[in-house]
């Protein structure tokens, strides 16, 4: 199996609060690891991390094999050039909780915009793809459609279609469907389970636990800063070892 994502020894503080604390991580390629935990219990800061927006204040991040954000030199972490930093992160999607489209931007062109400011895609080959993209989310008649037009659901699967149209290793996920109507879930779930069907490696934030235990192949569960436990989904959300996750579980359901 190969590791997509190693984190380790994470510290993160803000000011006295240590948000991170010693985390290690691992999620592998061609699987979907979720991660879950209360409210406050850094998984947003850790997927932060994982793509650099978030430097740690010790710890390490690799994204397959590539150390994130810093490298090595004469035995010191040195960080890496803005250029560098942006170089990493396009190889790795981002979905967020809230809704961020570029409001001003149709649909096709929020999807293009980065392979040709970042990649240099010519602007024909990139619309193409985004069409292909924009049919395998669903959304095939919505393209010329600005944002302000769609359900939330629909622009979560603009936002994934845009994240895949960087043809990044990784996506992370936080909490793609926290922000929607609970009759939109499933539409974005579908294509997040498609995606995974197809074998992309994705790590996912989520307080679905029923589709981490459908879609999942590794969940983590986060409290405090701490990984509290780790395993299969038939584990963690089955048959949890520590009681923290076991109380955590029983205030979902
Ligand atoms: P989660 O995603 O699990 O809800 P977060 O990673 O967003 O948790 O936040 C973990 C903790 O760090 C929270 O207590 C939050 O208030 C704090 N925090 C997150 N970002 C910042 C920031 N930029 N400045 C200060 N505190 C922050
Ligand atoms: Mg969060």
């Amino acid at each position: 199996m190969t590791v997509a994502v190693t984190v380790r020894g994470a510290v993160k503080t803000y000011g006295p609060h240590r948000v991170l604390d010693e985390v290690d991580f691992t999620a592998r390629a061609g699987e979907v690891t979720a991660i879950i935990g209360p409210s406050g219990s850094g998984k947003s800061t850790l997927l932060r991390a994982i793509n650099h927006l978030e430097p740690l204040d010790s710890g390490f991040v690799t994204v397959h094999g590539e150390l994130i954000g810093v490298r090595i030199h004469r035995g010191r972490l040195r960080e890496l050039s803005e250029r560098a930093i942006l170089r990493q992160r396009s190889h790795i999607g981002f979905v967020f909780q809230s809704l961020n489209l570029f409001p001003h931007l149709s649909v096709v062109e929020n999807v293009i915009e980065a392979p040709i400011v970042t990649q240099g895609v010519p602007k024909r080959e990139a619309i193409a793809r985004a069409k292909e993209l924009l049919a395998k989310v669903g959304l095939s008649d919505k393209v010329d459609a600005y944002p302000r037009q769609l359900s939330g659901g629909q622009q979560q699967r603009v936002a994934i279609a845009r994240a895949l149209a960087l043809e990044p290793k990784l996506i992370l996920f936080d909490e793609p469907t926290s922000a929607l109507d609970p009759e939109l879930v499933g539409e974005v779930l579908t294509v997040i389970r498609d995606l995974a069907a197809a074998g992309t490696t994705m790590v996912v934030v989520t307080h679905e636990i029923g589709f981490a235990r459908e879609v999942a192949d590794h969940v983590v569960f986060l409290d405090a800063g701490r990984v509290v436990e780790e395993g299969p989904p038939s584990e963690v959300l089955y048959t949890p070892s520590h009681e923290r996750t076991r109380e955590f579980l029983g205030k979902l359901v």
